[in-house]
């Protein structure tokens, strides 16, 4: 069985270094900042995640990296990301089996978590994993 991952909305990111880029919604840039180029990519995926929430199911994150074919991912409600195919479906994951998901450190005091989190669970800060230049602590 698959999932079709609807066309809208769509998450784009254009990654420029490995700590800094920008999200694209609704064709308004938001300049991004983060530590490390997985704190970037988890940042962003958190970002995505959050809307996915907010639709109640996976959402299409598109990322333009130097050096690298662009590419195209589903971000579901839980932070869990699968490739997305031309046919715009991804695979359904039987209840039960493992669903990966990435970790980051939290911009404030740095100990792990997941893109789930609205608030850190150690320190309490809103967004633990915004990459969002601007984002209030
Ligand atoms: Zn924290």
């Amino acid at each position: 069985m698959s999932l079709t991952v609807p066309a809208f909305p769509v998450v784009r990111c254009q990654i420029d270094t490995a700590t800094t880029g920008s999200i694209i919604m609704n064709n308004a840039p938001q300049p991004l900042v983060a530590t490390s180029i997985q704190t970037l990519r988890v940042g962003v995926i958190a970002f995505t995640a959050s809307i996915a929430r907010q639709m109640n199911r996976p959402v299409e994150l598109n990322i333009l990296e130097p050096g690298r074919d662009p590419f195209r991912i589903a971000v579901h409600p839980d932070g869990f990301t699968q490739t997305i195919s031309p046919d715009r479906t991804v695979p359904e994951i039987p209840a039960g089996d493992a669903r990966p998901i990435a970790h980051a450190p939290c911009r404030n005091c740095g100990r792990m978590v997941t893109p789930t989190y609205t608030y850190c669970i150690h320190c309490r800060t809103r967004n633990p994993l915004s990459v969002l230049i601007g984002e209030d602590a």
